[in-house]
């Protein structure tokens, strides 16, 4: 099988950072932040480099709500320019990635005449700060709507709810998607690659030490700007910048849990706005299943794989079961997983609790010359991008050039986006189905309940740099996110196809399984 370039490569990209004696732009992180800058410096002409420590996106940016959104709270907050900015970079990433941003319509059931004036108003404003970028017009809908909506909505003293209008993702592919765009205008990226120390010259930043996590090979690199994009992991990269403990971010988890589609069987998604702990509360229509949530509870750990609470499980599910006349019980949860928000750090003394911290992104460069950016949304990954490198030409007095992003499609685009599952692959799609009808074994599927099929783990190694079989499960794939269950039950045929891959032998293989399987317990609710 010929599949198409990628220079998504683990040898491509060793070969070239052993190649590279000066970079211009190295990122530390390979999330949405980091992606983004990779891409906008790449697309700006800039020799650009990208590590991350693990696989791309495994922190935050894969365990997102999946929400293309300007923030319907953040107006709630009265942060305005927030939300303008969150409005505009929701309509560039629809235009610029059709293939993988969906419009998508909210009800917001109302109990009381106040709530859909208050709501109604709201969202008029919304609409209007949206201007030209608009995704659809926010309505009243009466109660009979409501209930054909959103079928089996608890309609006790409903009076009627509020449609409007935001977007909805994929998080963990968009990333995957953006990686290969930065490495097709010229950046070098490389998963399982950490940085362990910073390198300076005259006490300012001349580059790093990264660690090959797969060949154990250290590599020292040289770069006239390094920027920290490690979201939540941001202080410990500026601990070895500063020797000494910095405070720039608080991590709050918030968790999802994923349901059959039965709880939420319309094609709108439910949103629920002010729950007991004056949080909203969404239900999103995701890959034919449902995503309940989120909480938002400060937590002192940043792991890679946070832990859902007890309480937060059953948050979600209480809360969701106000709402709809058959309650979500634990045994209905599919897959539940957990992500840490980067908050910028606020003092202690002041009492806010993390609801009430600012999304907003916080930029900063240290004496050093180091450049950090954190927080903000995935929404917005575009502007703080752009923002960072205009920060990167300035500090490293690098030869100006103009962001260009605003106009550039991501890998895959197309204007002739299907309704089948392999739409996120875009103008690849039409490549995998010849490939399909060509050799019929590699349509087979993975699992007799999905419709995820072998070809998929082959493109996920060749063209997208997944190494593990988490990597596919978890992100090329997303059916970890999903059901758990049926990730594991996956887990022996992924390994098979990546050992042959791969060229690893069986134990290889056997290994990669028990770890998958041990991860993936993590996802399943025990009740
Ligand atoms: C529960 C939740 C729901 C959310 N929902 C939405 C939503 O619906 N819509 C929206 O727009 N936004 C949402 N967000 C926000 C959004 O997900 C984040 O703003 C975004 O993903 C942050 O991306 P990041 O790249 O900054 O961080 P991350 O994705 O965490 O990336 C940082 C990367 O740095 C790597 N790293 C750390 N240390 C090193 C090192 N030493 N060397 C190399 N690499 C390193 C990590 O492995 C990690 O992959 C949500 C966030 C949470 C937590």
């Amino acid at each position: 099988m010929n599949t198409p370039e990628s220079l998504l490569n683990r040898n491509y990209a060793e070969d070239r950072i052993k190649s590279t004696a000066q970079w211009e732009v190295v990122i530390i992180g390979g999330g949405a932040t980091g992606l983004g800058i990779a891409l906008d410096s790449a697309a700006r002409g800039y020799r650009t480099l990208l590590l991350e420590q693990h696989d791309f996106a495994k922190g935050t940016s894969s365990r997102s709500t999946k929400l293309v959104h300007g923030g319907v709270r953040y107006l709630a907050q009265g942060n305005l320019r927030l939300v303008r900015d969150a409005l505009r970079e929701r309509w560039l990433l629809l235009k610029n990635a059709p293939h993988l941003v969906k419009k998508q319509a909210f009800i917001i059931p109302c109990y009381s005449w106040f709530q859909v004036l208050k709501y109604l108003i709201g969202l008029k404003f919304y609409d209007l700060m949206a201007g030209k970028h608009s995704f659809g017009k926010s309505v009243y809908c009466s109660k009979t709507q409501v209930v054909a909506d959103i079928p089996g909505i608890n309609t006790k003293g409903l009076k009627g709810g509020i449609q409007y209008y935001d977007g909805r993702f994929d998080d963990a592919r968009l990333a995957i998607s953006i990686a290969r765009t930065a490495t097709e205008k010229g950046a070098v990226l490389l998963n399982y690659a950490r940085v362990t120390g910073l390198i300076k010259t005259q006490g300012k930043i001349s580059g790093l030490k990264a660690l090959n996590m797969e060949t154990d090979e250290v590599y020292t690199i040289s770069s006239t700007v390094v920027v920290n994009a490690t979201g939540v992991y941001v202080d410990e990269i500026l601990k070895l910048d500063l020797m000494q403990q910095p405070h720039l971010v608080r991590p709050s988890q918030g968790v999802h849990v994923v349901l059959p589609r039965s709880f939420l069987s319309g094609e709108k998604a439910l949103m629920i706005p002010k729950t007991s702990d004056g949080r909203v509360l969404f239900g999103v229509p995701w890959h034919n299943l449902v995503l309940l949530g989120t909480t938002d509870t400060p937590v002192e750990q940043t792991l890679l794989e946070p832990q859902a609470l007890e309480k937060e499980i059953d948050f979600i599910l209480n809360t969701a079961g106000f709402y709809l006349t058959a309650p979500p019980e634990k045994k209905d949860v599919l897959s539940i997983f957990a992500g840490l928000r980067p908050l910028a750090a606020v003092n202690k003394s002041s009492g806010s609790k993390t609801k009430e911290i600012s999304r907003d992104h916080k930029l900063v460069v240290s004496g050093s010359g180091l450049i950090t950016i954190t927080g903000g949304k995935w929404t917005t990954y575009r502007k703080m991008a752009e923002e960072t490198v205009d920060k990167a030409i300035k500090t490293g007095n690098l030869r100006p050039a103009l962001c260009t992003t605003k106009s550039i499609s991501i890998h895959g685009y197309t204007e002739e986006v299907s309704i089948s599952q392999l739409s996120v692959y875009g103008s690849e799609e039409a490549w995998i189905k010849h490939e399909m009808t060509h050799d019929p074994a590699l349509a087979e599927r993975l699992d007799v309940e999905y419709p995820y099929i072998k070809l998929e783990v082959i493109l996920a190694v060749r063209l997208e740099m997944a190494r593990t079989v988490e990597d596919v499960l978890a992100r090329r794939l997303r059916i970890l996110f999903l059901d758990a269950k049926a990730a594991m039950r996956m887990a022996p045929v992924v390994a098979a196809i990546m050992a042959s891959e791969l060229f690893k032998d069986e134990e290889w293989e056997n290994e990669q399984v028990q770890t998958f399987l041990k991860l993936a317990e993590n996802y399943i609710c025990n009740h």
